[in-house]
């Protein structure tokens, strides 16, 4: 991230958006309270100290100081004060020759929540997640939130107060709301700009929730949420440049460079699923035709296996004749599959990036519709790339779509606001150590 000092660090730092609000006091309409500079610095060094712990759980004090550059009692006042606010724990780990155990350091699990909201057409997937992302209540809502953006907020605010209850979870331990949602988000402004699925536009969900919810909310493209999931919780912890591909119904990107999530000009980065592949192909839900998605979706696979069985097939029975390996269905997923490997090997011909992770509902298709995906980037991806890209599966459940929105909660809260990105993060770990602080 270059040579930026912390003073301009300090002065571009989000003063609207910072992090670990509800653990250092949020207003009570919700809105994080602004500090001063001092206490901000104070709040880099926090988030970078807590990303360390993460990383290399548990750690020492010495090794902290040691890896971080801040002084021996910088760290010690800060993790004096991460311990008092619950977030990090002693643990002590005995030693191999009976030694005193040393004291180590690890995040507090239990030491706060965050809530993850999932919005669909006909309804919401809510979760409470802990500090580790581990899900310690989920819910499911049944409402259509289709054209009816009050319903969507009515909605949002009961899941979260059931969901809490449920989970026992006090709202002083609450870190805030994450909501993760198909369209163009603007997750700045905290406004839904278009959703072709919900068929909404210029809708504002962060300042209303706020309000009723008085608790901090975010929100963000869902699949920006699993990328941010995969950063914070899943196969991505150690990686700086990947692609999260979620296949399913849709077909989208959750695009990290440089350990941000890749939002583009206007928040509607990663719509792979709407790459016009055949001019003048079939109708698209976008209102174009071609479109990547309307030909090799699990809908459009569903239709075309449908229509060669000359009958309607449901999801579950496309499931079950693909693990009968009926040969028509085999067909279908595998030219399916070879068609959508060309279109990610193209995007990782593009953006070359460490990691690929296949994620979403249609990886329950299974090995006929992915391995030729796996092929197509082996094989069809520009010079070494493709052999040198490190694919992984991942058969996530609908869940982890709300426990993306929850991650996105915990990296809004911990992280380091980055000098170009008002709401980015300490996966900008600077490559120099950070001046100690004189506090
Ligand atoms: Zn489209």
């Amino acid at each position: 991230m270059g040579q930026k000092t912390l003073s301009d660090r300090e002065v571009r730092a989000r003063p609207a958006r910072e992090p670990a609000a509800a653990a250092h006091g949020a207003a009570s309409d919700g809105t994080p309270l602004r500090r001063g500079s001092r206490e901000l610095l104070r709040d880099l060094n926090s988030s970078l100290l807590i990303e360390m712990v993460r990383e290399s759980r548990p750690i020492s004090r010495a090794q902290l100081a040691r890896q971080s550059g801040l002084s021996a009692p910088t760290v010690s006042t800060i993790v004096g004060r991460l311990i008092e606010r619950g977030i990090l724990v002693e643990v002590a780990i005995a030693p191999a020759n009976g030694g005193r155990p040393p004291v180590l350091l690890d995040i507090n699990s239990t030491g706060g929540y965050v809530v993850g909201i999932k919005l669909r057409g006909d309804g919401l997937t809510t979760v409470v997640c802990d500090l580790d992302a581990h899900v310690v209540a989920t819910s499911e809502s049944s409402v259509s939130l289709v054209n009816d953006p009050a319903a969507a907020l009515q909605a949002i605010s009961t899941a979260t107060r059931d969901a809490l209850r449920r989970a026992g979870v006090p709202r002083s331990k609450v870190l805030g709301v994450g909501i993760g949602l198909s369209g163009v988000i603007d997750s700045e402004a905290g406004v839904c700009r278009f959703s072709h699925l919900l068929r909404w536009r210029d809708v504002e969900l962060v300042k209303p929730l706020r309000r009723s919810l008085r608790l901090p909310v975010w929100i963000d493209h869902d699949m920006n949420c699993l990328a941010i999931a995969e950063k914070w919780a899943g196969d991505a912890l150690a990686y700086r440049d990947f692609v999260t591909l979620s296949v399913g119904r849709g077909i989208g990107l959750g695009i990290v460079i440089d350990r941000s999530p890749y939002r583009g000009a206007t928040g509607s980065s990663g719509e792979l699923g709407h790459m016009i592949v055949e001019p003048g192909g079939p109708a698209c839900e976008c209102g174009r035709f071609g479109c990547l998605e309307a030909l090799v979706g699990e809908d459009a696979i569903r239709r075309r296996v449908g229509e060669r069985h000359g009958r309607e097939i449901t999801r579950d029975e496309l499931i079950e004749l693909a693990g009968q390996e009926d040969e028509v269905t085999i067909e279908v997923l595998e030219a399916a599959g070879r068609k959508l490997g060309l279109a990610v090997a193209n995007m990782l011909t593009l953006l070359n990036p460490e990691a690929l992770i296949i994620c979403g509902e249609g990886t329950d298709l299974g090995a006929p519709y992915l391995d030729p995906v796996v092929t197509a980037v082996r094989e069809q991806t520009f010079a070494d790339q493709g052999r040198q890209v490190a694919v992984k599966i991942q058969s996530w459940g609908d869940e982890a779509w709300a426990v993306g929105a929850a991650t996105l909660v915990l990296r809004e809260s911990f992280s380091l606001p980055a000098p170009d990105d008002a709401g980015s993060a300490i996966w900008h770990r600077p490559e120099t150590p950070l001046p100690p602080v004189r506090a």
